[in-house]
């Protein structure tokens, strides 16, 4: 058996260092750490108390940027310079939020293209990753001033349902705030983790996390067996939050104090204050039953039971997700074991009712719902620190595993974010009769082209008896084991044949490579299709002049010198267009040459046929 032994793991981290936990919110944001001293996962709190950063950043006139609370009070007054909301606009382009234009108040570029958005800013342009470093970039300085110390690296959250381009995207924000992000971690995973659910080895649990926070609703339903979290399904709206509920707060006042839509249009100033009363309310409502305040001196009241029957279509909503959910993640309510309450809207009190009266059993509110996503991420970046070793760290792999095929071509056996331990095999054969060996190359990365990828290792399984192309049967198996080491086996079936080779093993990438790599795969996604498809007809022509070749050498009598001749050119323009030629041009010399054989390839057939007949009447 050929064993090979390959690190794809970063390298252990020094513990002295302190790696915060991020959640990089739609509408907040915090940073958590772990105690150093009741080692209990902790918000950090600035000297006035405040531990939430609203997400929102101001431009000023001057060219000033500013970051949270501050900027937030210029969200209604100047909509143009205040970009909240951000992250709904990382890894998107135009296209993908056109739809939803007029939620943005400020200008989010239209360039009709498939390209990443821009968000242009008294004439300067924005893309979301540089929007969002500069929030991350105020978390860190806040972390810094807190702790007085420097804070370089981080675990940063992310909602289940985020694609690549978004993880990537949120990855680069790190970067460019200057923090090093060590681990993207689900806001769903990061959640249970703050209650210790899935922190036990041995655990299997599957879990409900509901997380309604301002402007966003998420149900991911979790399947936990060993420290691996695993998403069975997520479903939400990603407009639905808090901000609906003030929102019909605020219609209602309307209704009440007689203000017209005009009215508030006109006057921002009221609007504001309208807004702001009503999420006042909300809040107080939350542990009272009656509210009482004004707005611009008219008093204004809001009782909890009117309330209720405010937010109750939008609960009904969140109701029918998690129903949803529960059926794609292909489980009963019942085997539901934990569930998990996220998000600053989950302190509504009706929103709690619902919520354990559709999943039949309390919930778990215990944490602070809008500080349980950074507590947990904290905990993960505890478990990064290695200071947490009764939990088994496990993890996904950055990069595809694969190896190399005929033509150069990468073929998969373990795609990238796959969970740790894996395993994959496959089976593959000889092309020539009688080939005792085979070449087992190893790669890592996203690329078509192995020339492309990362080269892991090499080696050959040598000593295969003597077989017709086609009939071995070699099986490669990838085991990516718990520590994230490869181990890569080859194993001629039909024989038996097992070998091992040494192979000096290859240390693991950093997060740049890492990310350069990814970089590199989504930049030329496009040159990696065409190429793909050029080595696949490349191929494709290759085989047919042997077949062709092979058929002439046993079939010269049967053509004539005119079939001889043109067969010739045609094979003569195939040679060549496979060394110089473009994919089209490849397929066009092969449709040339099948042209051209395909008179005297039936003929043959005919007689070939009837050959066999004849034989068979014999007998
Ligand atoms: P996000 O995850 O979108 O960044 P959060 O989880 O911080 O958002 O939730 C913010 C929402 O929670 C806001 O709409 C806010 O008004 C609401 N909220 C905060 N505290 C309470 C409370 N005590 N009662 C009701 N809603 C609350
Ligand atoms: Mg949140």
């Amino acid at each position: 058996m050929a064993k090979i032994g390959i690190n794809l793991t970063t390298g252990s981290l020094q513990q002295e260092e302190i790696i915060v936990g991020i959640d990089l919110g739609t509408t907040n944001s915090l940073i958590a750490i772990i105690h150093p001293d009741s080692k209990q996962p902790t918000i950090l709190k600035e000297f006035d108390n405040t531990t939430l950063v609203p997400s929102v950043i101001h431009f000023g006139k001057g060219g000033q940027v500013s970051v949270g609370n501050e900027a937030k009070q210029s969200l209604i007054t100047e909509p143009q310079n205040t970009i909240f909301s951000v992250k709904r606009l990382m890894g998107k382009s135009y296209k993908d939020v056109v739809e939803r234009s007029s939620f943005f108040t400020y200008k989010v570029l239209d360039d009709g293209t498939d390209n990443l958005v821009k968000i242009e800013v008294n004439g300067t342009f924005y893309t979301p990753v540089e929007l969002s470093s500069f929030i991350l970039k105020a978390l860190k300085q806040r972390a810094e001033h807190i702790l007085k110390t420097p804070v370089n690296k981080a675990v940063i959250t992310v909602p289940a349902y985020f694609n690549d381009a978004q993880r990537q995207a949120t990855r680069d924000a790190g970067r460019l705030a200057g923090l090093d992000v060590l681990r993207i971690v689900n806001e769903p995973t990061a959640a249970s983790l703050a209650y210790g659910i899935g922190m036990t080895k041995d655990e299997e649990k599957i879990v409900a996390v509901y997380d309604l926070g301002g402007g966003t609703f998420d149900i991911s339903i979790l399947r936990i067996t060993n420290g691996i979290f695993e998403v069975l399904s997520t479903n939400g709206d990603t407009y639905l939050g808090g901000d609906d509920f003030d929102n019909s707060i605020v219609q209602w006042w309307m209704e009440e104090l007689s203000i017209s839509a005009e009215e508030l249009q006109i006057n921002k100033s009221l609007a504001q204050a309208l807004r702001l009363k009503a999420e006042e309310a909300k809040i107080h409502l939350s542990r009272n039953d009656n509210f009482i305040g004004t707005v611009n001196e008219k008093p204004v009241r809001l009782t909890k039971e009117k309330f209720d029957t405010l937010i109750e279509p939008f609960v009904d909503r969140t109701i029918n997700s998690c129903s949803n959910a529960v059926t794609d993640a292909d489980i009963t309510i019942s085997e539901i074991d934990e569930v998990v309450m996220v998000g600053g809207s989950t302190r509504v009190p009706f929103v709690k009712e619902r919520v354990s009266r559709f999943f039949g059993k309390g919930v778990h509110d215990r944490v602070n719902p809008d500080e349980v996503v950074a507590l947990g991420a904290a905990v993960q970046a505890d478990i990064l620190a290695g200071n947490n070793k009764d939990v088994l760290l496990l993890d996904i792999t950055p990069l595809s595993l694969g190896i190399e095929t005929m033509g150069g071509l990468m073929d998969v056996l373990i795609p990238r974010n796959s969970k740790i331990p894996s395993k994959a095999a496959r089976q593959y054969t000889t092309q020539k009769d009688a080939q005792t060996g085979i070449v087992v190359s190893v790669y890592q990365g996203e690329r078509d082209l192995v020339q492309h990828n990362r080269k892991l290792a090499r080696f050959t399984l040598s000593g295969i008896p003597a077989m017709p192309a086609g009939l071995p049967k070699v099986e490669i198996s990838f085991l990516i084991n718990a520590d994230g080491i490869l181990v890569v086996s080859a194993k001629e079936l039909r024989s038996g044949l097992q070998q091992t080779i040494e192979v000096k093993p290859q240390y693991g990438l950093t997060d740049d490579e890492v990310e350069r790599l990814l970089m590199d795969s989504l930049h030329h996604a496009k040159d990696d299709i065409q190429q793909r498809a050029l080595v696949e007809a490349q191929m494709e022509g290759k085989l047919l002049i042997n077949t062709t070749k092979n058929f002439l050498e046993k079939n010269k009598s049967y053509l004539s010198g005119e079939e001889m001749a043109a067969t010739n050119t045609a094979l003569q323009n195939l040679e060549e267009k496979i060394s110089k030629g473009t994919k089209d041009e490849v397929q066009g010399a092969i449709e040339k040459l099948n042209e051209i054989s395909k008179p005297y390839a039936e003929r043959m057939m005919d007689i070939k046929v009837k050959d066999a007949l004849v034989n068979k009447n014999i007998n």
